[in-house]
């Protein structure tokens, strides 16, 4: 077992020991602001990890169901609605490290890992048409990530240079021209939602974080899917997993302050909550004041700041609102924020003061005949109703002014969809300018000019257009006014720690709380990560919590990584062709490193009798790469 860094671990020898009860345990309990992935995962890992009772566990939320970002409804007059759609991938090492005791509801004796398991097996995600151009044809960017020499130093010193370097830089400030009109540029940022203006730092920690991917970026190999949403594929065996351990849930009930007894002790930090305050919303909108008095063996872990907080869904003849009115996640933290002078409840407007950078906008289309699926299949190249990946992930409108995307799912996306129906999803990266074909920004749009901009980006005849955005579909807008808040440009402190230095009882939770490792945030990842580092260091739980995937250690990955991002090309020296040839001799048959690089493709292989047509290994004869 390696530890690299403190309660981190790497490797099966933790990932398969089962801790033994911490001490004192039984005497505790513990309260979780916030009924989101991140507060779902840490109750789990005091049930199975802490061995807490349930029953001791108590989560507040403001809203009506659990699950926070991970929704997934159909609203009785709008229509279903998927805020978003969640990318995953194997090295999710906290999320599957939960979801392997989660039991699915989907298959008997199985867990929700191995439900995802054997469907990601049985039915590999990739894309056969990732990015579009001139109304619906394929803009065959063949693959490749058209990255200038000069971009591509660029992107070697992001990678290479100190995190210190990136605090509170915009990504526009540390990368060219050349750089933003490549293709890796147009994968990179509608896959993951990164604005030019937001942080260069998160930039460079995705480039760490996902470099084993880099490969994948261009036919989302890299990802996988659950069968439906996630509010059905992963909150709700979680919140049955919870129930029936004897977790307790007070939904409308918003959390406005916990009290902290600040003062230090010997000369140490030492930070103790000493209450939870909050009101009830009944039926009738009536609020009622209430709380909890804290103790040191009651444990509460806040989830701080929201993505999806205020959202609004519009409908098929109604544009969504841009809520800027007062956001309880966002008035928590700042309020909290403000009574530690030390500041190590970290800075939330930082983060969730900018709505203008923060916003965008998503929609989520209900096709109600098989007109408009027969246009998804002309660019998928699947049949939507397969059951089956359609359209492998998102598709990219390229020349769309709104810098439009959509998805198609395996369907049916809800367990109660209709047969007849596919829903997909769509969002656009630029909120404020007019559409192609509807001359109004996405912001302004109801449902129905959302369904005519993206149907217009498939290629569907102007002159069709219009009846069948309004027969065709039945289309849910989304304004989300802080969905990339924690994109905003950073510096170290503007998060608090999960556990602050010296505190006792309370931890912070989800993707504004800095994790001690060097995970990347908009992800279902972090929100778990911060769940189980909170948990295990408050409990101090004897196992290791499983590292970042440390592929951006790993010489191979990194040269796999240096080959695509040249788009094959291989690395040439400056000179004649026999001096290259024997440098390249002399590195690959005097170091392991030579070896390396060949396999990965960066430099050809001159141990060969012939480069480029039939080489002879060990003996055998195969085709040269
Ligand atoms: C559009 C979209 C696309 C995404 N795509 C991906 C993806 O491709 N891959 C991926 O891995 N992740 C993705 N994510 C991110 C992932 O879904 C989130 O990071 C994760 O679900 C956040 O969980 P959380 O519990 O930390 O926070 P949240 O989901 O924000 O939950 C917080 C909960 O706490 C409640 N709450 C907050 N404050 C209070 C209070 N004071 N009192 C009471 N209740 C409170 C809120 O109502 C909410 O229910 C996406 C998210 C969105 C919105």
């Amino acid at each position: 077992m390696t530890v690299y860094t403190s309660g981190y671990t790497s490797g099966n020898y933790e990932a398969f020991a089962r801790p033994r009860k911490p001490a004192g345990v039984d005497d505790k309990t513990a309260w979780f602001v916030g009924a989101g992935l991140a507060s779902l995962a840490g109750a789990a890992f005091l049930v199975r990890d802490g061995q807490m009772k349930g029953e001791k566990i108590t989560i507040l939320e403001e809203g009506r169901l659990v699950g926070g970002a991970l929704d997934g409804i159909k609203e009785p007059e709008r229509g279903f609605v998927i805020r978003g759609g969640r990318e995953l991938e194997d090295h999710y090492e906290c999320l599957w490290d939960l979801f392997r005791s989660i039991p699915s509801l989907e298959v008997a004796d199985a867990s929700v890992l191995d439900e995802f398991y054997w469907l990601n097996k049985d039915d590999p995600n990739y894309s056969l048409c990732r990015v579009t151009e001139n109304r619906g044809q394929d803009a065959h960017t063949g693959h490749m990530f058209s990255l200038s020499p000069k971009a591509q130093k660029e992107v070697t010193h992001v990678f290479l240079a100190p995190r210190s370097e990136f605090e509170n830089k915009r990504i526009n400030e540390v990368f060219s021209e050349d750089f933003f009109k490549s293709n890796f540029w147009i994968y990179w940022r509608t896959m993951f939602a990164f604005e030019e203006w937001h942080s260069a730092l998160e930039m460079k920690l995705y480039l760490h974080r996902f470099i084993h991917h880099i490969g994948g970026l261009p036919t989302l190999s890299a990802l996988k899917f659950t069968k439906y949403n996630q509010y059905e594929s992963f909150a709700l065996p979680l919140r049955k997993y919870l129930l029936d351990h004897g977790v307790q849930f007070k939904f409308s009930t918003t959390v406005t302050d916990v009290d902290f007894d600040l003062s230090d002790k010997d000369g140490k930090p030492h930070k103790q909550a000493t209450q939870i305050h909050w009101t009830v919303r009944d039926d009738n909108g009536t609020e009622t004041a209430g709380g909890v008095d804290l103790g040191p063996n009651d444990l509460v872990f806040m989830t701080i700041g929201s993505l999806t907080e205020n959202s609004d869904n519009g409908d098929h003849h109604t544009p969504a609102k841009l809520n800027e009115g007062p956001a309880p996640a966002w008035e928590f933290w700042r309020k909290i924020a403000a009574k530690d002078p030390s500041g190590a409840f970290g800075r939330p407007d930082v983060f969730g003061a900018h709505i203008p950078e923060t916003k965008w906008e998503a929609a989520t289309a209900t096709t109600l005949d098989k007109r408009i699926p027969a246009y998804i299949q002309k660019i998928a190249k699947r049949d939507p109703f397969s059951g089956k990946v359609v359209t492998g992930g998102i598709v990219t409108a390229k020349d769309s002014k709104w810098l439009l995307s959509w998805t198609v799912n395996r369907q049916p996306h809800f367990k109660n969809q209709p047969k007849d129906q596919i829903v997909a999803w769509i969002y656009a990266l630029f909120t404020d300018v007019p559409g192609d074909y509807v001359k109004k920004s996405i912001q302004e749009c109801t449902g129905e000019e959302i369904t005519q901009e993206w149907l217009y980006h498939m290629g569907v005849p102007e002159a069709e257009i219009p009846e069948l955005a309004a027969t065709g579909a039945k289309t849910v807008p989304t304004m989300m006014p802080y969905v990339t808040a924690f994109f905003m440009p950073r510096q170290k402190g503007d998060r608090p720690d999960v556990v602050p230095a010296g505190a006792t009882n309370f931890a912070f939770l989800g993707q504004f709380a800095e994790s001690r490792s060097r995970d990347c945030i908009f992800t279902c990842e972090y929100s778990v990560r911060t769940a189980m580092e909170s948990v295990y260091t408050l409990l101090n739980i004897e196992r290791g919590i499983p590292e970042v995937f440390n592929s951006t250690y790993d010489i191979r990955t990194l040269l796999a990584a240096a080959t695509f991002l040249r788009d094959g090309e291989q690395v040439r020296l400056p000179g004649p062709d026999f001096i290259n040839r024997w440098v390249l001799r002399h590195l690959e048959e005097s170091t392991a490193l030579g070896g390396i690089m060949v396999e990965e493709g960066l430099i050809p292989d001159v141990r060969t009798k012939k480069e480029n047509g039939v080489k002879e290994e060990n003996g055998t004869k195969e085709e040269a790469k």
